[in-house]
């Protein structure tokens, strides 16, 4: 079966601790420049005796000794990917936030210029496997901000964290096996073998055994590098992923409809807000991220890229009786009174409860952080 990307999050970095001695001596790690300290090895007896088991069973699916030395050199057990997969909070956002934010002005922005760039690459792409250049660069948007963001920490070190720490063991040791048949094949240095926390990789945030499966060396080189600040891999890798989960070229992924009957599947994932009838494709983008707001994301991000404009239906109050536009203004206004709400994107997010929080207690209010009616008037 295939597993999609993001059903699991999985770890991997490759430096920090001798796995192999067990003796827990840091063995010359590699720079890492940017990464927190907690995502950077510390000794951890239990986690070196279970390397040492471990490499028997991936000597037995065809990992070299020599693969499994150079894996592991500077290899170790990071506490902070222990404490992020812990801390991980299943964060249900609405529709209209998630749309903000997947598909801000920023990032529609961004993404008509990136399409720009590599439009003959992206058009190369469309015409091999029949998906979209839109929304190749939509995914290589929402995935890594169109490679700004690919993840420094070492997939080894987090895969092996998360296979050793136990609570997705067979998973992530699955994640491991593949992440080090990829330094086996050459298609990267263990040095560059980077990604998020949770083992993602390069512009498309590839798990390692997504990447055994659909990765593609699609500039010829004999390498199939998703890391490379040149994306033409990556974005390869991510039509073939969709190709291969059985895109339908020429079919769009679904179009907002009005309240009127609508052609195929019809959905409203937040109630009172826009409809969207969907198609087939919609189903394969979820192969990649097993979400509707994620697909939809997709999907519009695609089509504002593409040039067109806002969805035209609107989303209802939130739990506090506000409309986006009324949290916009609560942003810019608690902004320009001097408390900072990283932005006015109209999603209330940490940075503006905090701010809200602050405003009251200057009032002498109980600091609730909760935004309301009463405080956008008092404003
Ligand atoms: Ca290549």
């Amino acid at each position: 079966m295939i597993l999609t990307r993001r059903n699991f999050t999985l770890g991997c970095a490759a430096l920090g601790l001798s796995a192999c001695g067990g003796t827990g001596a840091i063995v010359s790690p590699a720079p890492q420049t940017g990464l927190p300290a907690d995502l950077r090895p510390v000794p951890n007896a239990g986690y070196d005796a279970w390397v040492a088991a471990f490499r028997p069973r991936a000597r037995a699916q065809g990992v070299s000794d020599a693969t499994l030395n150079t894996g592991f050199r500077g290899a170790g057990y990071l506490p902070g990917v222990i404490e992020r997969d812990r801390n991980q909070v299943e964060f249900r956002r609405t529709l209209e936030d998630y749309l903000s934010i997947a598909a801000s002005d920023e990032r529609v922005t961004k993404g008509r210029a990136a399409l720009n760039r590599h439009r003959s690459t992206l058009n190369a792409l469309e015409s091999r496997y029949g998906v979209d250049a839109e929304i190749i660069t939509a995914i290589w948007g929402l995935e890594s901000f169109y490679g700004e963001r690919r993840g420094n920490v070492p997939v080894i070190s987090a895969t092996s964290t998360l296979a050793y720490d136990g609570r997705r063991g067979s998973f992530f040791e699955k994640q491991l096996v593949s992440a080090l048949k990829i330094l086996q094949n050459g298609d990267i240095t263990a040095s560059r073998l980077t990604g998020s926390w949770a083992g993602a990789m390069g512009h498309t945030q590839f798990i390692p055994t997504s990447y055994d499966t659909f990765a593609v060396d699609f500039d010829g080189d004999g390498r199939r590098d998703i890391w490379s600040d040149d994306p033409t891999d990556a974005l390869a890798s991510a039509a073939a992923y969709l190709s291969r989960n059985g895109w339908s070229r020429g079919t769009r992924w679904g179009a907002e409809v009005s309240s009127g009957a609508a052609e195929g599947r019809v959905i409203q994932p937040q109630p009172g807000g826009p409809r969207f009838a969907v198609t087939r494709n919609f189903n394969v983008i979820k192969r990649y991220n097993n979400s509707d707001s994620y697909a939809i994301g997709v999907g519009h991000l695609a089509d504002r890229i593409g040039g067109a404009g806002p969805l035209r239906g609107s989303f209802p109050p939130d739990e506090f009786g506000l409309t986006k536009r009324d949290r916009i203004a609560l942003q810019e206004r608690l902004t320009s009174r001097g408390f900072d709400t990283g932005g006015s994107d109209g999603v209330i997010g940490p940075k503006t409860r905090e701010a809200i929080s602050a405003y009251q207690a200057s009032r002498g209010l109980p600091a609730t952080g909760d935004p309301s009616v009463e405080l956008l008037r008092s404003l």
